[in-house]
């Protein structure tokens, strides 16, 4: 094969390459994992807030717990001493029984308190059962874009060998000078990976530019390993086959 040719073919490999490299690099799997990890910490640090206000409900709960059982305590020391028959006095019997009534009233007060608190135990606990299974879920749905995700690079994976292997066949017939200064110009962020350009009617197939006359015909008259760079964008040019018709002549 010509090399003039074969480097046409070479660089539509590498083309052909560099597209599924981008694509293996944006498949959608990926950005559904990172959406994933960022759910997974929202919901981890949920639960660790909800944690951490059981804690406080139920350190309050217990609380109210003691204050119900002080109270409760102390309106049985008041009901006995009320019925024990020692407080005779009307005066002092009216005082006991309201004193048992304040007590009573104040404990049914703080055992309101005490079920507010154990309801919100309930809901606290509820929110981390259900902060839990979606957590589950949100692991399970990783694992399966996971797989999802190592399916579409192997088969990414299998395209980029066989034009890997079909790009080197091509290699093999460009001069070994003209490779190793395609290769380098590949690594130039700017040339976007198009290392070498058709020259045709005298002008550059990337960049456009048109060369001047004597330079186009000095150029296209050299032997086929003999580098010429496009003189804006220094792409290597390859000469479309010399004497392939007299329209290709530029006079
Ligand atoms: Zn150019």
């Amino acid at each position: 094969m010509p090399p003039r040719i074969a480097l046409l073919d070479v660089q539509a490999l590498d083309l052909e390459r560099d597209a599924l490299l981008a694509r293996r690099a944006a498949l959608p799997e990926r950005q559904r994992l990172r959406d994933l990890a960022a759910r997974a910490t929202e919901l981890d640090q949920a639960h660790a807030r909800c944690l951490q206000e059981r804690g406080a409900v139920n350190r309050q709960e217990r609380d109210w717990a003691n204050q119900v059982e002080d109270l409760a305590v102390k309106a049985q020391e008041l009901e006995d001493k009320l019925y024990s028959g020692t407080v005779k006095a009307t005066k002092e019997l009216e005082a006991l029984q309201e004193e048992v009534r304040g007590t009573r009233e104040r404990q049914g007060e703080f055992e309101s308190s005490q079920m507010e608190t154990l309801e919100e135990i309930d809901r606290l606990d509820a929110e981390g059962v259900d902060n839990r299974k979606a957590r589950e879920q949100v692991d399970t749905d990783a694992s399966a874009t996971r797989d999802g995700l190592a399916r579409a690079e192997a088969l990414i994976d299998e395209e980029l060998g066989v034009l890997a292997g079909r790009c080197e066949h091509h290699r093999q017939d460009v001069p070994s000078t003209i490779l190793v200064e395609y290769d380098r110009l590949r690594g130039k962020e700017r040339l976007g990976g198009r290392a070498a350009a058709e020259l045709a009617g005298g002008t550059c197939g990337a960049c456009r530019v048109r060369l001047p006359v004597i330079e186009y015909n000095r150029i296209r008259n050299e032997p086929d390993d003999v580098l010429a760079h496009c003189p804006r964008c220094s792409r290597v040019l390859i000469r479309m086959q010399p004497g392939a018709g007299t329209a290709e002549e530029v006079t």
